[in-house]
């Protein structure tokens, strides 16, 4: 009987440390082999190749979603969250001066967009990027209204510039190749800035197998409880901030 027991604990610690073994450590959520790919902009018509691309590659992103595109393209909406992608919110209209003109119309503007969401697919999210990126227009008073009113507010580090260069994919993957790199050397996680409207699925397609080759994982922003924005040590160049 007693050696019975032994034998029982024995195989218990024996299960006990392989399974430990079998679980690795959690990665930091800035891991220099982290990519965070945000797509802001969309919903649009383009939004269904890009969501294909993604598909497969089983690659999982984040959506900053536009309130003025989600009516007439609800079922992207709702495709983007059955294939197990991140909703967030960007505003109604992309009209700097509207967006920024005062707290309250930044704050009512992503409460906006944040209802049609719910609405939509019943989840109701409190992560936002603004338009421009926070340092085209919110002050002190901006950040403390969309504090108070619970927004997360997300910024980049890993701007393709998609809305510059358009169709010229080789210069939309070079330029997000070197600030991988960048980000890579600078010891720190990539958050990708791409747009519905402007990525091509061809590049998109590009600089997924660029990064999976070098052993990148991509996430979405899900769970980060430090949002990244322009001012803090995510950002090791500044003149990336200036981008849309
Ligand atoms: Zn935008």
């Amino acid at each position: 009987m007693k050696k019975r027991v032994l034998l029982l604990m024995s195989i218990f610690l024996l299960i006990g440390s392989l399974s430990q073994a079998a679980i690795p450590e959690p990665k930091a959520y800035n891991d220099p082999s982290l990519i965070y790919l945000t797509l802001d902009d969309g919903p649009n018509w383009k939004t269904g190749k890009l969501l294909d691309v993604l598909k497969k590659h089983q690659v999982k992103a984040t959506f900053f979603i536009l309130g003025k595109n989600i009516k007439g393209n609800e079922h992207l909406i709702r495709r983007i969250v059955a294939e197990g992608h991140l909703i967030a919110l960007h505003g109604m209209t992309h009209e700097r001066e509207e967006f920024y003109a005062s707290p309250m119309t930044a704050v009512r503007q992503m409460k906006d967009v944040q209802r049609l969401i719910y609405e939509v697919t019943g989840i109701h999210t409190n992560m936002a990027r603004t338009i421009y990126g926070s340092d085209a227009g919110m002050t002190p008073a901006h950040w403390q209204a969309m504090d108070e009113a619970g927004f997360a507010i997300w910024d980049w580090n890993v701007g393709s510039l998609d809305h510059i260069y358009k169709k010229d994919n080789a210069s939309v993957e070079q330029r997000v190749f070197n600030r991988l790199e960048a980000n890579r050397v600078a010891n720190i996680a990539s958050i990708i800035l791409a747009h519905d409207h402007s990525m091509t699925p061809e590049a998109l397609d590009t600089i997924i197998r660029y990064a999976k080759e070098r052993d990148y994982e991509f996430r979405t922003l899900e769970g980060i409880q430090t949002p990244h924005n322009f001012s803090d040590g995510w950002e090791p160049y500044v003149s990336d901030s200036a981008t849309p």
